[in-house]
C-alpha cells in the first residue's frame, strides 16, 4: 500500500505521521523548498491537540495559558480551561514533524509542485493537503466552498507576562470575526480577522489601539482563515482531501490543528483495526466534521452579533454560572460551555433572566444551539 500526500503543511505532515505509524508507505510532495512557509498561523491549541500530535510537539511549546479572557463589546470575563491552552512555535513544529517523518521512513520531495494527478496514478491513495489556496483539490471537484476570513498577526517586542490570552468579539477590532492578544513574555501577538478584505486594515488598527499598542510591529504574517464548516465533498475515487482544502477547522476560531490531529489519530486507529486506508480516513473525517457541526451556528452568531457575548457574560456572571463552569471548560468543543451552563444549578434562573432581558437574542441563541445539536 503506497500513499501520495500533496502539501507539507500541518495537515499533510500529521496525516503522513499517522500513516507511517500504521505501516503505510508515504511519499510527501511540497512545492516549496522547506516546511513552515509562508508563516501564517498564531499557533494557539489545546492540550488535547498537543497530546494528539504526540511527544514531538513538546519541543515547540512556547507558553501555557491558564485560560482565555473572553471579551465582548463592553464586558469581559476570564475563563479557565480544564487543561492549559498552549502557544506553539508553528514553524518549529512543522520542522520537527518533517524530521520525524523521515525517521519513520517517509519520503519527502521538495520543490515539487504537482500539476497533474495522472502522474501519480501508481499510488493506491492520493491525499490532497494543498490548503485553501490549492488548485488541485478544486481541479477534481472536492473541497471547501464556505466562509473565509482574512486573518493577520502582528508581533510586537513588548513585555507581557499575563496568564491568559484574550479574544475580543466586537465590530470594531474585527469584522464578523474576533481579534486576539497573545502575551508571550518578551513579545506579544495582536491579530484580527475580517470577513471583508477592505475592512481588515481598520480592524487591525483598532485592535492595536484597543490592546494599547503604540510601538511599531517587528513581524507581520497572516492568511485565509476558514470559519464555519460546510458540506464539502471529501473524496472522489482514490483521491481524498484533508486540512484547509476541505475546511477541516473549528468554526469559532478557524483552528485547524485540533481537527486534523484528531482525524489523523482516528484514521490510524481504524487502519490498525483492519479497515483500508481510504475508508478509515473518510470515516475519521466524517466523525470530526460531525463534532465541528455542533458549534457552527453558535460560532457564527457570536462572530456576527457580538452583543450576545456581552449578554451571556452578564447573565451567566450574575447567576454564578461562570464560577461553576470555570476550570471545566474544553477549549476545542466550544459549545460545551453553553451545554454546561444549561446543566448548572442556576440554569432555570439563567434562562428566565436571559429571556426577560434580551428576548430576541435569547431566541437567536436557543435557535443556534438547537440547530447545532440536531
Ligand atoms: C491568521 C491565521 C491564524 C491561525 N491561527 C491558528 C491557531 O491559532 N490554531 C490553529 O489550530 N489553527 C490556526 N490557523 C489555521 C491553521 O493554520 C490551518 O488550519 C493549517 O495551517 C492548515 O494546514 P494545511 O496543511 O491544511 O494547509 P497549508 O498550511 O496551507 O499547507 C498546504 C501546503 O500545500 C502546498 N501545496 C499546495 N498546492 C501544492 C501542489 N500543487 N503541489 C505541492 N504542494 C502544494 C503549499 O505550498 C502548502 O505548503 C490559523 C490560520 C491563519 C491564517
Amino acid at each position: 500500500m503506497k500513499v501520495a500526500v500533496i502539501g507539507a503543511g500541518f495537515s499533510g505532515l500529521i496525516f503522513s505521521k499517522y500513516l507511517l505509524k500504521s505501516n503505510i508507505e508515504v511519499d510527501l510532495y511540497e512545492e516549496h523548498d522547506r516546511v513552515g512557509v509562508p508563516e501564517h498561523c498564531t499557533g494557539i491549541v489545546s492540550t488535547a491537540t498537543t497530546n494528539l500530535i504526540g511527544q514531538i510537539s513538546r519541543k515547540s511549546i512556547i507558553k501555557e495559558f491558564k485560560g482565555v479572557k473572553l471579551l465582548g463589546i463592553k464586558k469581559g470575563i476570564p475563563l479557565i480551561t480544564s487543561k492549559p491552552i498552549i502557544k506553539l512555535d508553528r514553524v518549529r513544529l512543522e520542522v520537527d514533524l518533517l524530521n520525524d517523518l523521515r525517521d519513520r521512513g517517509g519520503r519527502v520531495f521538495f520543490n515539487k509542485r504537482i500539476k497533474d494527478l495522472s502522474a501519480l496514478s501508481d499510488y493506491d491513495v492520493i491525499i490532497l493537503a494543498d490548503g485553501i489556496n490549492g488548485y488541485l483539490h478544486k481541479s477534481v471537484g472536492i473541497g471547501f466552498h464556505g466562509r473565509r476570513i482574512y486573518g493577520i498577526n502582528q508581533e510586537f517586542c513588548i513585555e507581557s507576562n499575563e496568564e491568559y490570552f484574550e479574544v475580543k468579539f466586537d465590530p470594531v477590532t474585527s469584522n464578523n470575526f474576533f481579534s486576539w492578544f497573545v502575551p508571550l513574555g518578551e513579545k506579544i501577538i495582536v491579530g484580527t480577522g475580517a470577513e471583508k478584505m477592505r475592512k481588515l486594515k481598520d480592524a487591525q488598527r483598532n485592535a492595536r489601539e484597543y490592546f494599547g499598542i503604540k510601538s511599531k510591529e517587528c513581524k507581520t504574517y497572516g492568511g485565509i482563515i476558514i470559519s464555519g464548516v460546510d458540506d464539502a465533498k471529501l473524496r472522489t475515487g482514490k483521491i481524498i482531501g484533508i486540512g484547509d482544502a476541505i475546511g477541516l477547522t473549528k468554526p469559532l476560531t478557524g483552528g485547524g490543528l485540533y481537527p486534523n490531529s484528531l482525524s489523523a489519530y482516528l484514521m490510524h486507529k481504524l487502519i490498525l483495526k483492519g479497515y483500508n486506508v481510504i475508508e478509515s480516513l473518510e470515516a475519521a473525517l466524517n466523525f470530526t466534521f460531525g463534532l465541528l457541526h455542533k458549534s457552527k451556528s453558535i460560532s457564527l452568531l457570536m462572530q456576527r452579533k457580538p452583543e450576545i457575548v456581552d449578554e451571556i457574560i452578564e447573565v451567566a456572571g450574575k447567576h454564578g454560572v461562570i464560577k461553576q463552569i470555570n476550570g471545566k471548560i474544553d477549549y476545542d468543543l466550544h459549545f460545551d460551555l453553553i451545554r454546561k451552563a444549561f446543566e448548572s444549578d442556576a440554569s432555570t434562573a439563567l434562562v428566565r433572566d436571559f429571556l426577560k432581558k434580551y428576548p430576541l437574542d435569547f431566541f437567536r441563541l436557543a435557535f443556534a444551539v438547537i440547530k447545532d445539536l440536531r
